[in-house]
């Protein structure tokens, strides 16, 4: 048996990560077997020992042991490893790189932010986040959309992509730009839409330039100038619109929402996901259950911040709210888990250091969480608040081989994540490091 044949396979992928050439240089073998000391494949409880998965192309065609190994399989064996499913992020901005992305926003063009923000995708992928929901993002001409394009049509290579094009706004919200004089006009971070109407309009322009979410800013934020997150921004009606409007073309709504009462409306009104959910309380835990909207807490960006503090100045708001709220909703979403709401990770970074959004699933252990549970909220909860739990979130026969692994056990030490070994997205070796053996 070979243990490493398809030495072509394996470098030309990793190293090259643009589209036309890698596609050139590293097709596949058709049939290989990926051989770990453990598997997790997101549906079980407990994890596999001594895991065969194999690959037909694209997609994963066995999970099992070693009876799986015939004569003539291509066969990577990654050792002492555990194999995970592709890491679904269901709450990023890769265009959003620093403390002061509003005054970043204002500073780099739609074309700067579109080569950074691919940069930082590429890097969210060799961290093992396959999958990334874009919870709206800071350019006024859709940059991220075509970061998409391009990796859609195999201009690069980087992770599937869904997501927003921008957050929506009430004037003077979260996606206003709130510290500049009155007689200063700027196009702001977010869309500024007052009004039913004109969400109508707004979710029609969203959906035509791409986007197959919508994302509202229902409350005020932490991280932008001159807003208050304890404030619901939009009304019911307005919230009512844009879940309507969007669910003509089947597109489904996040709310980011911080207030309470901006959860429950929002829930209400049809969302399909609640952002942050700060201060929830029974009622709102109880809404979420009986109306099966799935949870993204957001947690660890404000342990983020707590610990590395603000070297701009401008989160100064978000660590001090960060400081005043965290227990109360690490408790909260501790109920949450235990009454059942479906929760799903997002790390609401993007363009950070891409390991560190793998402190959301840490976060989430922390809130109450097993390991193993953390670890699905990471990958196959995220794959069905995506809709797309057909295709990936699990390691199973017909599924799109979006593969990770990760030294050692992650379920003993959830930071493994943050540095994973081996990244496969769709058949393809994205990342494969030199083993330690
Ligand atoms: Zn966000």
């Amino acid at each position: 048996m070979r243990r490493i044949a398809a030495a072509s396979w394996l470098v030309g992928i990793a190293l090259c990560l643009s589209g036309a050439s890698a596609a050139e240089n590293a097709e596949p073998p058709a049939r290989v077997a990926l051989r770990a000391a453990r598997l997790v494949d997101g549906v079980a409880d407990r994890a596999r020992t001594d895991a065969v998965v194999v690959i037909e192309g694209e997609r994963i065609l066995a999970v099992g042991g070693p009876e799986l190994l015939a004569d003539g399989l291509t066969v990577l064996d990654l050792g002492d490893a555990t194999l995970v499913p592709g890491l679904v992020d269901a709450h990023s901005h890769p265009l959003i790189v620093s403390d002061d992305y509003q005054v970043a926003h204002l500073r780099d063009s739609s074309a700067f932010k579109a080569l950074r923000g691919l940069k930082a995708v590429q890097e969210n992928l060799r961290a093992g986040w396959t999958t990334i929901r874009i919870a709206g993002d800071a350019d006024v001409f859709y940059a991220h959309l075509d970061v998409r394009r391009a990796i859609d049509r195999g201009l690069f290579v980087g992770p599937r992509l869904t997501g927003a094009g921008h957050y929506l706004s009430i004037t003077g919200g979260g996606g206003d730009i709130n510290f500049l004089a009155p007689e200063v006009h700027v196009a702001a971070d977010g869309l500024v839409v007052d009004g039913v109407e004109a969400m109508r309009k707004a979710v029609r322009e969203e959906i035509k330039r791409g986007s197959d979410w919508i994302k509202l800013l229902v409350s005020g934020a932490f991280m932008s100038a001159g807003d208050r997150p304890e404030d619901v921004h939009y009304s019911a009606e307005e919230v009512r619109m844009a879940v309507e409007e969007a669910a003509r073309h089947g597109v489904p709504v996040m709310a980011h929402a911080h207030a309470t009462a901006g959860i429950k409306l929002a829930i209400r009104a049809g969302v399909r996901s609640i952002e942050h959910g700060t201060f929830l309380d029974d009622e709102a835990i109880r809404l979420l259950v009986e109306h099966g909207v799935y949870l993204v807490p957001t947690l660890y960006i404000g342990d983020y911040y707590i610990e590395q503090g603000s070297p701009t100045g401008y989160q100064d708001k978000m660590i001090e709210l960060s400081k005043k709220y965290r227990d109360q909703h690490y408790e909260w979403v501790g109920k949450a888990i235990r009454a059942g709401v479906k929760i799903a990770a997002g790390s609401d970074f993007g363009g950070y250091d891409p390991a560190i959004n793998a402190g959301e699933i840490e976060a989430l252990h922390r809130a109450g969480m097993t390991p193993m549970q953390a670890l699905q909220a990471a990958t196959r909860v995220g794959a069905e608040l995506l809709g797309w739990e057909d295709r990936i979130g699990t390691i199973a026969p017909g599924k799109l081989a979006d593969l990770v692994a990760v030294p050692g056990d992650p379920l003993a030490d959830l930071s493994r994540l943050r540095n994973p070994i081996f990244v496969l997205l769709g058949g393809r070796v994205v990342r494969h490091d030199a083993p330690a053996d």
